[in-house]
């Protein structure tokens, strides 16, 4: 089979499966409408849960950090990229999560591809669960580590898994809210069964951060557990982009040894840092913004209980719809757009085959009106499904 050949199986292959993905180029999709050829849209689709990426405190933060230094870090952090702007970003994480270190990445993507990649070695395992974020279990894939996957959320399997082989270094894995379904892991149970099998705990809290926990601070703070690495990141809530890690002194040390994504990549743009400094502030005094999110969920949940469906987690701003089938999933997001509302049919390999979802995301720029519309088209949508 030639390239050629290779790619034009490769593309069939996800036609067939109805799987195939194609971009949109939307206009405005950070904002509580977007627009796409043309037409208007409610947008339940991004992640920017708290509405901060259109805020002005942020996008000044953004310009001002640009006038003084400029548009790009000029290397690696190990280089001359890493100024101290990044270091003042850096202890203020550190501080107000209660971590001794907070080292700085260019994405969510990276911390968990740096932060795996550093720890986990030959004869080290990592337990991680089975719905995880891809950037999670592909990291953990391409490790040498021996990778396990435990039943979602389930600290019993994890237990089971993590006392068949006590052999190496142990890593458990799990998000904080899961990106796919909004629940929310049971980090204490997690914490314990890895703290008794001698394991560390790292907690992806992307969707968790901002959203959850006092001032924002995210599942584990809200959970009351402190987890040995902890990844926040700041596409989501903090509506910037950007990621940091959480840990000890001598983990942030290893990290900036052997994280490859740290040494090899440039530094975050010191204006971006700016940005998601303001971006941090406003999640610390965004109570009332966290308030209309709140808000915003109560109503959907009790509107799509009463159409039938089964919603999310009460405190998660990602709702999902299970559909199931690929097909219908693409046929109900189609009618909920021609009613004017914006979402995203997820489908397999991002989730498991036969669980195609809506997934619909509120956030605190939605107005309650927002989410009648939505309901009313879900509604007409319903006996597609
Ligand atoms: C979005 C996401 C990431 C990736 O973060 P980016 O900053 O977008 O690269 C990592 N983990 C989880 C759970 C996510 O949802």
């Amino acid at each position: 089979m030639n390239w050629d050949e290779k790619i034009e199986r490769g593309l069939q292959d996800r036609q067939r499966t109805d799987a195939y993905r194609r971009r949109m180029a939307i206009v405005d999709g950070n904002q509580r409408f977007l627009a796409y050829q043309g037409r208007r849209y409610l947008n339940f689709s991004s992640n920017d849960y708290l509405g901060l990426a259109r805020d002005p405190r942020v996008v000044e933060a953004w310009r001002q950090g640009a006038v003084r230094h400029g548009v790009g870090s000029g290397g690696s952090g190990h280089v001359t990229g890493y100024s101290l702007v990044h270091q003042a970003l850096e202890h203020r994480l550190a501080d107000w999560l209660g971590y001794e270190r907070a080292l700085l990445f260019s994405s969510g993507y990276a911390a968990n591809q740096g932060i795996i990649g550093a720890l986990a070695a030959e004869g080290d395992r990592i337990l991680a669960d089975k719905l995880s974020h891809a950037s999670l279990l592909e990291a953990a894939i391409l490790s040498p580590a021996h990778l396990r996957r435990f039943a979602h959320n389930d600290a019993a399997s994890l237990a089971r898994l993590a006392r068949r082989d006590a052999s190496g270094h142990l890593l458990v894995i799990t998000e904080g809210v899961f990106s796919m379904d909004g629940d929310c892991a049971p980090l204490r149970a997690l914490t314990d069964v890895a703290s008794v099998a001698g394991g560390w705990l790292l907690v992806d809290d992307a969707h968790g951060f901002g959203v959850v926990g006092d001032q924002g601070r995210g599942s584990a703070w809200q959970q009351g557990c402190h987890p040995e690495l902890l990844v926040v990141t700041f596409g989501k809530a903090a509506g910037v982009g950007g990621a940091a890690v959480l840990c000890t002194a001598p983990v942030a040390e290893y990290l900036l040894q052997y994280a490859r994504h740290l040494i090899y990549s440039t530094a975050l743009p010191p204006a971006q840092v700016y940005a998601i400094d303001a971006a941090v502030s406003a999640i610390i005094q965004g109570d009332a913004l966290r308030e209309q999110l709140r808000r915003n969920i109560a109503r959907f949940r009790a509107g799509v209980i009463s159409l039938g469906y089964t919603p999310g987690s009460p405190t998660s701003a990602i709702q999902p719809l299970l559909i199931g089938d690929n097909l219908l999933a693409l046929a109900v997001t189609e009618r909920l757009r021609e009613r004017g509302c914006w979402l995203t049919a997820i489908r397999p390999p991002t989730v498991p085959p036969g669980s195609a979802r809506l997934r619909i995301t509120l956030t605190a720029a939605h107005q309650s009106a927002d989410i009648d519309v939505l309901l009313e088209a879900l509604n007409a949508a319903r006996h597609l499904a």
